[in-house]
Formats: C-alpha cells, structure tokens, sequence
C-alpha cells in the first residue's frame, strides 16, 4: 500500500505554542500521481495540515505532537523543511508571493534550485511557459504589475521550477474570479496528467475543487469528518448544502 502513497499522514496532530490543538488527529492519503483536495472552512485546519507536511510549523511555534507522516516509505515526521524540498515536497503558501520588482521570467530563475544547469532550467521555463501562455505573454514586464491571476500562475511557476514530486497549493482559487479559477485548475489538471506529478490541494472552493480531484477530505475543526471519492463528495446533502453552496 505504501509504495502506492507518495505521502501518507497517519493521525497527526498539532500544537501550536504547546496549547493550541489545531489538528487532532489527521490522517490523509496522497496516491502517487493523484490529485487530492482538502476542503472544508475557515480554520479548520487545512493550512496547518499543509504545513505538518512540510515543516513550516516550526517557524510558527508549532510542532507535531502525535502521528507521523512518511514520504515515499520514508519518514519525514522530524525533517527539516529544507531536506523535504530537496525530497521533492513543494509547498505553495497561501497569498500569491512572487518578487514583485523581478520579472516572472526572473521569478523562475530565481525559485530554480542551486546547482540547475542553464539548459535544464530554460528546459523547465519553456515547459511552463507552455502550460501557462498568458505567463509566456508577459515573462517580460514586471511581476507586481501581473493581475492576480496572473500572479498565482507564477507563484505555481515557481513551484513547477523546482521539479517537485509532490505540489501542495493553499487556496489558488482565492480572491480569483471564477474563468480564471477555471482556468488555472484546467492547467493544473493537465499538468497532473501529462507530468504525473503528485497534488495535494487545499481550497474553501469545494465546487472547483471537486472538478479535478480524485478524492477529497473535508476537515472540520482539526479533524478529518468525511472521505471520499470527489463524485461521492459531489452528491452528499451536507457537503451541497454547507459547501457546494446549496443543492
Ligand atoms: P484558513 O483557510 O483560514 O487558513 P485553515 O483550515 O487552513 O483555515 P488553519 O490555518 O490550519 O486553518 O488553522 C487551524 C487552527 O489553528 C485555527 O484555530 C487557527 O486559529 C489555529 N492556528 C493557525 N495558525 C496558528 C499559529 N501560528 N499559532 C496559533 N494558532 C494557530
């Protein structure tokens, strides 16, 4: 079963500052070339899932205080964040970052990790350029000055530059209107296919989400309430009626 998981969290959970109890007990499967979503609303704890993962809690006084988490049959529970990259685990954070002054083609260069030849690295730019032609349109002007959209293309860009194994994306859908979210989990979509790479998403926009994933958690106060195929999700009344926005 294992070597089917690329990333398998076996109830997990989460101390913020020693006290705050923000995941109790989370268990999650990404299959290996698949495409999962974490959903659910504000605060439940997608975000500190994501960060378990990756080990961006340290930096926020968290810390994992039960469970463990392996990566391709290793376990990566106590890793530094910098060896789960070099592991290939990337993780876009919520809020478009990208270095507004740079230009997206600067952007690239710049997420490219130490030690990428030029040719690899104009190689990955050309294939992202390919999935994301409006990116390729404006590789030249400066990134501040991208629209939003835009701008959350680049910062998945600079994700793909790094040849990740697993991409984790926190809300890509925020603040986006819907033909650009459409859009860019399109892409996202073809990306998954054609490359096999591993996604791992969380979004508060269950409709959209549940388009291209596989299967689907929702997360309701720090615990996992339901797990199922997106198709099941789909058509339960509660997740219609709490999440897909009525039905
Ligand atoms: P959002 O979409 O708003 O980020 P979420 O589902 O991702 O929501 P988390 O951000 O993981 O939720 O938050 C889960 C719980 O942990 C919340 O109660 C939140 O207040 C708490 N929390 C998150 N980050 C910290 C932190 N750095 N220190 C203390 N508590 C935190």
């Amino acid at each position: 079963v294992e070597a089917q998981n690329i990333l398998s969290m076996n109830s997990v959970e989460v101390l913020y500052d020693n006290v705050m109890l923000a995941i109790k007990g989370v268990s999650v499967q990404v299959p290996t070339g698949g495409m999962i979503a974490l959903l659910g609303s504000n605060g439940a704890g997608k975000s500190t899932t994501l960060k378990a993962i990756s080990g961006l809690l340290k930096a926020e006084r968290g810390r994992i205080s039960r469970g463990e988490i392996t990566f391709q049959g290793a376990d990566i529970t106590e890793a530094l964040a910098q060896k789960r990259v070099e592991m290939g685990i990337c993780h876009v954070i919520e809020g478009r970052r990208v270095f507004e002054h740079l230009t997206p083609d600067e952007n690239l260069t710049a997420a490219a990790p130490h030690g990428m030849s030029r040719s690899t690295l104009n190689a990955e730019k050309d294939k992202i350029y390919g999935y994301f032609p409006r990116l390729a349109e404006r590789k030249n002007s400066q990134a501040g000055y991208l629209s939003g959209g835009e701008q959350q293309m680049l910062a998945i860009g600079r994700a793909l530059v790094t040849q990740p194994k697993l991409l984790m994306l926190d809300e890509p859908s925020l603040g986006l209107a819907p033909f650009l979210v459409e859009e860019i989990f399109g892409i996202l979509q073809k990306i998954n296919k054609d490359e096999g790479l591993s996604v791992l998403l969380v979004e508060q926009n269950a409709l959209a989400a549940l388009e291209i994933v596989s299967q689907g958690y929702l997360i309701e106060n720090g615990r996992v309430v339901m797990h199922g195929t997106a198709e099941a999700l789909k058509s339960n009344s509660d997740i219609q009626e709490f999440y897909l926005g009525g039905g």
